[in-house]
Protein backbone atom coordinates (compact mmCIF):
# COMPACT_ATOMS: atom_id res chain seq x y z
CA UNK A 1 0.00 0.00 0.00
CA UNK A 2 1.31 3.61 -0.97
CA UNK A 3 1.90 5.36 1.86
CA UNK A 4 -0.07 9.26 2.48
CA UNK A 5 3.18 12.06 2.02
CA UNK A 6 2.65 13.18 5.81
CA UNK A 7 6.31 14.09 6.25
CA UNK A 8 6.39 17.94 6.12
CA UNK A 9 2.45 18.20 7.48
CA UNK A 10 3.25 19.36 10.70
CA UNK A 11 0.53 17.45 12.28
CA UNK A 12 -2.48 19.58 9.56
CA UNK A 13 -4.83 16.72 10.04
CA UNK A 14 -4.12 15.79 13.93
CA UNK A 15 -7.53 18.16 15.27
CA UNK A 16 -10.00 16.48 17.43
CA UNK A 17 -10.80 13.07 17.18
CA UNK A 18 -13.57 10.63 18.14
CA UNK A 19 -13.06 8.21 20.96
CA UNK A 20 -14.15 5.12 22.77
CA UNK A 21 -13.89 4.28 25.96
CA UNK A 22 -11.54 1.27 24.86
CA UNK A 23 -9.55 4.11 23.24
CA UNK A 24 -9.92 6.32 26.14
CA UNK A 25 -8.22 3.59 28.26
CA UNK A 26 -5.62 2.53 26.20
CA UNK A 27 -4.49 6.33 25.53
CA UNK A 28 -4.38 6.36 29.77
CA UNK A 29 -2.28 3.36 29.71
CA UNK A 30 0.25 4.77 27.29
CA UNK A 31 0.56 8.10 29.17
CA UNK A 32 1.25 6.46 32.89
CA UNK A 33 4.00 4.11 30.76
CA UNK A 34 5.71 7.12 29.03
CA UNK A 35 8.96 8.48 30.93
CA UNK A 36 7.71 11.43 32.97
CA UNK A 37 10.22 13.79 31.97
CA UNK A 38 8.58 12.98 28.10
CA UNK A 39 5.35 13.01 29.30
CA UNK A 40 6.03 16.63 30.31
CA UNK A 41 7.50 17.73 27.31
CA UNK A 42 5.01 16.51 25.69
CA UNK A 43 2.62 18.20 27.39
CA UNK A 44 4.03 21.51 27.53
CA UNK A 45 4.69 22.03 24.00
CA UNK A 46 2.59 24.97 22.38
CA UNK A 47 0.54 23.88 19.69
CA UNK A 48 -2.33 25.67 17.48
CA UNK A 49 -5.84 25.98 18.59
CA UNK A 50 -7.28 22.83 17.89
CA UNK A 51 -4.28 20.79 17.31
CA UNK A 52 -4.18 17.37 19.32
CA UNK A 53 -3.02 17.44 22.38
CA UNK A 54 -1.42 14.63 21.74
CA UNK A 55 0.67 16.00 18.04
CA UNK A 56 4.01 16.35 19.10
CA UNK A 57 4.86 19.61 17.47
CA UNK A 58 8.89 19.38 18.71
CA UNK A 59 9.02 16.13 16.20
CA UNK A 60 6.62 15.87 13.93
CA UNK A 61 4.77 13.05 14.90
CA UNK A 62 2.02 11.49 17.09
CA UNK A 63 2.70 11.59 20.60
CA UNK A 64 0.89 8.37 21.19
CA UNK A 65 1.44 6.58 17.79
CA UNK A 66 0.97 3.16 18.73
CA UNK A 67 -2.27 3.85 20.83
CA UNK A 68 -3.75 6.54 18.61
CA UNK A 69 -7.00 6.21 18.12
CA UNK A 70 -9.26 3.88 15.39
CA UNK A 71 -10.36 7.23 13.57
CA UNK A 72 -6.03 8.12 12.83
CA UNK A 73 -5.31 4.82 12.37
CA UNK A 74 -7.96 4.85 9.69
CA UNK A 75 -7.41 8.06 7.95
CA UNK A 76 -6.59 8.55 4.23
CA UNK A 77 -7.11 4.80 3.44
CA UNK A 78 -10.81 4.91 3.89
CA UNK A 79 -14.07 6.14 2.21
CA UNK A 80 -14.85 8.87 4.23
CA UNK A 81 -11.74 9.86 5.85
CA UNK A 82 -9.86 11.00 2.92
CA UNK A 83 -7.11 13.18 3.02
CA UNK A 84 -7.29 16.13 0.66
CA UNK A 85 -3.64 15.56 -0.50
CA UNK A 86 -4.42 11.76 -1.48
CA UNK A 87 -8.00 11.48 -1.70
CA UNK A 88 -7.19 8.79 -4.13
CA UNK A 89 -5.91 6.21 -1.68
CA UNK A 90 -9.08 6.33 0.49
CA UNK A 91 -10.91 3.61 -1.14
CA UNK A 92 -11.18 0.67 1.51
CA UNK A 93 -14.93 0.51 3.27
CA UNK A 94 -15.40 1.49 7.16
CA UNK A 95 -16.17 -1.79 8.82
CA UNK A 96 -19.10 -1.18 11.01
CA UNK A 97 -18.63 0.31 14.41
CA UNK A 98 -20.64 -1.04 17.19
CA UNK A 99 -18.72 0.74 19.85
CA UNK A 100 -20.17 3.98 20.85
CA UNK A 101 -18.29 6.92 20.91
CA UNK A 102 -17.68 8.58 24.37
CA UNK A 103 -16.36 11.83 23.36
CA UNK A 104 -14.17 14.05 21.34
CA UNK A 105 -10.42 13.76 22.37
CA UNK A 106 -8.97 17.27 22.78
CA UNK A 107 -12.17 18.59 23.86
CA UNK A 108 -13.71 16.22 26.27
CA UNK A 109 -10.27 14.63 26.99
CA UNK A 110 -7.17 16.52 28.03
CA UNK A 111 -4.13 16.04 29.64
CA UNK A 112 -6.02 17.44 33.24
CA UNK A 113 -7.72 14.20 32.64
CA UNK A 114 -4.47 12.36 33.19
CA UNK A 115 -3.26 13.72 35.96
S1 LIG B 1 -2.98 12.29 6.32
FE1 LIG B 1 -2.78 13.86 4.74
S2 LIG B 1 -3.02 15.86 5.75
FE2 LIG B 1 -2.63 14.28 7.29
S3 LIG B 1 -0.42 14.37 7.67
FE3 LIG B 1 -0.79 12.75 6.12
S4 LIG B 1 -0.64 13.73 4.12
FE4 LIG B 1 -0.82 15.35 5.67
S1 LIG C 1 -3.80 10.85 18.47
FE1 LIG C 1 -1.94 11.11 17.27
S2 LIG C 1 -2.52 10.66 15.14
FE2 LIG C 1 -4.40 11.01 16.31
S3 LIG C 1 -4.90 13.17 16.03
FE3 LIG C 1 -3.69 13.00 17.91
S4 LIG C 1 -1.54 13.31 17.31
FE4 LIG C 1 -2.74 12.87 15.45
Amino acid sequence: MESLPCQGCRGLCCGPVSITEREWKKIKKKVKSMPRLKRQELESQTRFYGTCIFYDVENDKCGIYSARPDVCQKFGYYKGLACFRKPEFATKNLPDNNERYIGTLSVDFTWKDLH
